[in-house]
């Protein structure tokens, strides 16, 4: 028997049968726009269909041109459209799988000049005011939905999701927040939600009915003038009525100020609102965000807060997830740990996705894994993401590999991000990565700090050892109050009341959210995380909202830099806002434009817009960014040894870990 009864058991929707009960979440790739042609999409999508995925959904097409998301137009709305498609349907069929087109129309979120909306109100994400559609436009729009969907049946697709959360155009029609209108199409619920209501309705009547019809339904809208609970599950009957299928939950608008899919986000911390929707219509209702592990899936189902599971991000991390957790492979699986930088900040550059731990993730046809033509003996030195990578790699093409780490413990960089709240999953990435050494015959030498001598018997050497913490030239930098961040993460050094950080970048944002919220994590579970961020889990008020619950931080710190300007400009994109709202809410106080004078036992001596001054701090962490570490790189070289640096060992600027990790695993391809 399956380790996960209830993810494994079948489950009919509409006319077909699906296998388990593992949804694969529609993700922008920024391959949409074809230009290299369907091959990229089909490749992507095949693989996660052999890796198990009952039912995939693609990203996201408009029917029509100004509805599109993407830098270009990426839609459903012509003949040439439905053509240039047929691949992506006919690899899934190939692989055993089912695939789901997603219909979006962005409505104010588009970034176009010629944007529309239900009203004429600007999002706080662009600055375009969008124009107010006319009714018979708003009848044109029904009829494009139900013209893209048979476009998408003629390609061969077996059902549409019709994207009616986030805060795209469906959403901005149902919500008092965009929909201002006086006509059929605004006012009460019933106006509000008839431009969803008959989309669903027409999708249905132009497909017929076996053709699988998905809506995604907001949960959960976390914007003031959202939704109310009551209204939720009012329209989840009528979308139901309207001839749905499956009905798919999302949470959150877009501009919503509380996390709902980073890291900060605990495992499952929206199932509630699924369960809500679940018990209020009869046909089979999918939960989605952070949901990352079968045991986390499992769980959710057995409560019966779902029918269903929706993981996304998840399969850029492993595209085998389902075909390993079905069969009890689970070691195996390498976890999202939700950090969205090679995913979603990627796309909101309007570049290709991809996964810091799976540098395959959409470009299967540009690094396809084959046995390597000649077995080499290759060590790798450093057991840190970039090591690890390299190391599994090319084990598992037949190289013989052994791993020289200088800790007890594999992990690198990634043993220190995991003590920072709600980074603790990836522990789990190294769990994975330590798994994939294990079955490819690697053999790991832990507390082994190799030497050239050592080295100098193998074809090839990978210096993975990383970086070093730089220790700025500053008066009194050896004073006793003065840690590094690495001994503060580790747990090594407690620091007193009064910090100071010398440095402002990602390290020191993460320091500064460790030592302000300890072990007091406000993302440890569901209901901490609502009442930390301010959800009201009674959906009494529209959109779900509530006054956040205070939280008095540790320490009282102050985050200093040379530069000018605002801290935290390069956190990423689609995370990075939280962390300066929480370090905000925690009193962090910050000041860029400083010269160091000296550190002594007053504090910390600083020049600021030319007058001097003096922090009282009882301890000082350096969070000054970080030097390549590669001790052995000229012994080696000296040696004549074929020597590959890669990570942050080879440039340690911008280090990070999605870096490092993709040259480890081009080079481990290449060898
Ligand atoms: P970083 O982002 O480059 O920041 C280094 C900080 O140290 C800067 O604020 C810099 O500010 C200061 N600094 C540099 N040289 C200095 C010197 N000689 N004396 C005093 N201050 C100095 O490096 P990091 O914080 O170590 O992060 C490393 C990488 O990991 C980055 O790419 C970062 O984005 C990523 N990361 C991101 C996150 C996150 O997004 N939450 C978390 C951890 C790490 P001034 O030069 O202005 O003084």
């Amino acid at each position: 028997m399956s380790a996960y009864p209830h993810l494994f058991a079948p489950l009919r929707v509409g006319r077909i049968e699906l296998p388990n009960r593992i949804l694969m979440g529609s993700m922008h790739t920024g391959l949409e726009a074809m230009r290299r042609g369907a091959a990229p999409l089909a490749a992507f999508y095949a693989e996660r269909a052999r890796g198990g995925a009952a039912l995939i959904v693609t990203g996201a097409f408009s029917p029509t041109p100004e509805g599109s998301i993407g830098a270009r137009e990426e839609t459903m709305a012509s003949g040439a459209d439905r053509d240039r498609h047929r691949p992506i349907p006919e690899a899934v069929h190939a692989a055993g799988g089912r695939i789901l087109l997603q219909l979006l129309h962005g409505g104010r979120y588009v970034r176009r000049a010629d944007a529309v909306a239900p009203s004429a109100i600007a999002s706080p994400l662009n600055r375009n005011v969008p124009r107010a559609l006319e009714a018979r436009e708003v009848q044109a729009l029904i009829e494009a939905f139900g013209r893209a969907a048979a476009l998408a049946r003629e390609a061969g697709y077996d059902g549409v999701e019709i994207m009616g959360s986030e805060g795209y155009l469906i959403s901005q029609f149902l919500c008092p927040r965009t929909n201002r209108r006086d006509d059929a199409w605004g006012g009460p619920l019933e106006n509000r939600m008839r431009f969803a209501v008959e989309v669903v309705r027409r999708v249905r009547e132009r497909c017929g009915p076996d053709f699988v019809l998905q809506y995604r339904l907001s949960a959960l809208d976390l914007v003031e003038d959202g939704l109310t609970g009551e209204e939720v599950l009012h329209l989840a009957r009528a979308i139901e009525g309207a001839g749905a299928d499956l009905i798919n939950t999302g949470i959150g608008w877009h501009e919503a100020r509380v996390p709902t899919i980073s890291h900060a986000v605990p495992p499952a911390a929206f199932a509630w609102a699924t369960r809500r929707v679940k018990e209020a219509v009869s046909v089979p209702v999918a939960a989605s965000n952070r949901i990352h592990t079968p045991e986390v899936a499992e769980a959710l189902l057995a409560r019966g807060d779902a029918d269903l599971v929706s993981l996304a991000r998840p399969f850029l991390a492993d595209p085998a997830f389902a075909a390993k957790a079905r069969a009890g492979d689970r070691g195996a699986i390498q976890i999202c740990f939700a950090c969205n930088q090679s995913c979603l900040d990627e796309i909101f550059a309007d570049r290709v996705a991809g996964c810091v731990v799976n540098p395959r993730a959409c470009r299967e046809t540009e690094l396809p894994v084959r046995p390597a033509a000649r077995r080499l003996r290759i060590a790798v030195v450093g057991g840190g993401p970039a090591g690890l990578a390299a190391a599994a790699l090319a084990a598992e093409r037949g190289h013989t590999v052994v791993l020289f780490e200088r800790e007890r413990e594999l992990g690198g960089q990634f043993n220190l991000a995991r003590r920072v709240p709600g980074k603790a999953d990836f522990a789990l990435a190294v769990g994975a990565y330590a798994e994939r050494l294990r079955r490819a015959g690697v053999a790991v030498r832990l507390g082994c700090e190799a030497s050239a001598d050592q080295l100098a018997g193998f074809d090839t050497v990978v210096l993975a050892t990383g970086v070093a913490p730089r220790r700025p030239e500053i008066a009194g930098i050896d004073h006793p109050t003065v840690a590094g961040y690495a001994e503060v993460l580790a747990g090594v050094r407690t620091p007193g009341e009064r910090v100071v950080l010398i440095g402002g970048g990602g390290i020191a944002h993460d320091v500064a959210l460790y030592l302000a919220f300890p072990d007091a994590r406000p993302q440890s579970d569901a209901e901490a995380f609502a009442l930390h961020w301010g959800i009201d889990r009674s959906l009494a008020a529209r959109g779900g909202l509530a006054v956040p619950l205070g939280a008095v931080p540790r320490h009282r710190i102050t985050m200093l830099k040379r530069s000018p300007g605002p801290f935290g400009t390069r956190l990423g994109r689609t995370t990075g806002w939280a962390l300066r709202l929480e370090l905000a809410r925690a009193g962090v106080r910050t000041l860029a434009g400083v010269s160091y004078l000296g550190i002594d036992d007053a504090g910390v001596h600083l020049l600021v817009e030319g007058r001097r001054t003096v922090l009282e701090a009882d301890t000082v962490v350096v969070c000054a960014g970080q030097e390549p570490w590669r001790p052995l790189a000229s012994a080696l070289a000296t040696a004549g040894v074929a020597v590959h640096v890669v990570g942050g060992a080879r440039d340690a600027r911008e280090l990070d870990a999605a870096r490092a990790i993709r040259e480890a695993a081009e080079l481990a391809l290449a060898l």
